[in-house]
């Protein structure tokens, strides 16, 4: 079991969790609960670095947001303590969670599951702090923003659990965020495919890796509130997710992300090797590109022009990782950091023609510039201005007429909209 940030933000919703954890207990199952950061701690944490220091040291930066979901994790053993269960919280190094060394980004090598394993058998229920681990060399890493999906699905897969319950402040995975559409649709069920691709293209209610972790290692990820027992949605592999629903829908989803950067590199010389060496610069500094474009020069002798979308808060690692090569070749890197990227998702694209001209054609009916276009088989992304993201999920989402029946209604108990 997974609880987010919302889920244990105070000491009512703490209690909260407690009581689902042990009821669970009581239901004859053993427990591994992963518990993340309470309320936005983590945001804090950062801004805290950022008062002291403005590019942290990235170690240090571990050691200091690491703390977060330890606190969760010793509050709810108490709590759980005082329902008259046995609980032990750990943190992600105890729990034998072993990363390789990218301070802040790290990844999950092996779990070594032991502590777990001893303790459950001793009949405690175990707690673990999320989104954290220990190198290979010894220090506290952190998993990156919603890191604590991935040490559940690691969990979930090193101890063999029947199910990872990942337990959030909305009902379940949506065919649209829904903070941003209120009549978005809950998906009963979702291929890993998609929600690879929803994950990737920003539907954030899953980390990327949680999703990669669980299709690679056949964790069963049940998405669900935290604030009621209504089923949620279940990530399934694609043969289950047709055993549901014969046919593919067309458009499972739109999704979005509004922290995206654009970088431009101008006046490139138009020889063989540039883009790789770009790229490898990028790549040695940890930084993730995304959509790419290169346009070549038309005429002999002229310049060429690349540009790369990255995540905002990797501008100033990528600014540094060009700047030598930026200046041993004369060019200007020009970055425009209020971009946004708009998505839409479904296997069933990949058979019917005429999806991207909708899209796009939809997108220019609301006056929405598109800057930059990607697709995939069962994916087709834009990148628009930062400040047209809602109004371009929303238009796409009413264009693909994906609405539920069961609109949410406002009262119901999402959690702090943000
Ligand atoms: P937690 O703290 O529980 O990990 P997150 O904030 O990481 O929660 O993820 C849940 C949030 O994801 C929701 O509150 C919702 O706003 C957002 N979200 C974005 N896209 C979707 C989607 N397609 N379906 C459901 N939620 C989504
Ligand atoms: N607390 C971390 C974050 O805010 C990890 C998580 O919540 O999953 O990103
Ligand atoms: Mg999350």
């Amino acid at each position: 079991m997974k609880f987010g940030g919302t889920s244990v933000a105070d000491a009512a919703r703490l209690k909260r969790a407690a009581g689902r954890i042990v009821a669970k207990r009581e239901q004859g199952f053993r427990v591994v609960a992963v518990l993340s950061a309470r309320g936005k701690e983590t945001d804090r944490l950062i801004a805290d670095a950022l008062e002291v220091s403005p590019v942290p040291d990235p170690r240090e930066m571990d050691m200091l947001l690491s703390t977060g979901e330890r606190v969760s994790c010793a509050l709810c053993a108490m709590a759980i303590n005082d329902l008259g269960h046995r609980a032990i919280s750990l943190t992600g190094s105890q729990a034998g969670i072993v990363t390789d060394t990218s301070h802040t980004k790290a990844r999950i090598l092996e779990v070594r599951a032991d502590r777990i394993r001893s303790a459950l058998d001793e009949d405690s229920i175990v707690l673990v702090a999320g989104f954290q681990g220990v190198s290979t060399a010894k220090d506290v890493t952190t998993l990156g923003r919603g890191g604590s999906d991935t040490t559940a699905v690691a969990l979930a897969a090193a101890i063999g659990a029947d199910e990872c319950e990942i337990y959030t402040d909305v009902p379940g995975v949506f065919s649209a965020d829904p903070r941003i559409v209120p009549d978005a649709r809950k998906l009963d069920v979702v291929s890993f495919d998609e929600m690879l691709e929803m994950a990737a293209s920003g539907a954030g209610v899953l980390q990327l890796r949680s999703v990669e972790y669980a299709r690679t290692h056949g964790v069963r990820i049940h998405c669900r509130s935290s604030f009621d027992d209504s089923e949620g949605t279940r990530v399934a592999s694609e043969d289950a997710r047709r055993d549901q629903d014969m046919e593919n829908p067309l458009i499972t989803a739109v999704t979005h992300s509004r922290g995206e950067a654009r970088v431009t590199l101008i006046g490139l010389p138009d020889s063989p090797g540039i883009a790789g060496r770009v790229t490898t610069a990028l790549a040695a500094s940890n930084v993730n590109i995304d959509m790419i474009i290169q346009n070549e020069p038309r005429s002999a002798g002229a310049l060429a022009e690349l540009s790369f979308t990255v995540p905002q808060d990797d501008v100033a690692a990528a600014q540094a990782a060009l700047a030598p090569i930026a200046s041993e070749l004369g060019i200007e890197v020009d970055t425009d950091d209020a971009m946004g990227k708009v998505s839409i998702v479904g296997a069933g694209m990949k058979s019917h023609p005429g999806v991207a001209a909708k899209v796009f054609t939809v997108l220019g009916e609301h006056e929405i510039n598109i800057e930059m276009i990607s697709t995939s088989p069962i994916r087709i992304s834009c990148v628009v201005p930062g400040d047209k993201v809602a109004d371009a999920v929303k238009a796409l989402h009413s264009a693909f007429e994906l609405q539920g029946a069961d609109t949410i209604r406002p009262e119901q108990p999402f959690g702090e909209f943000s």
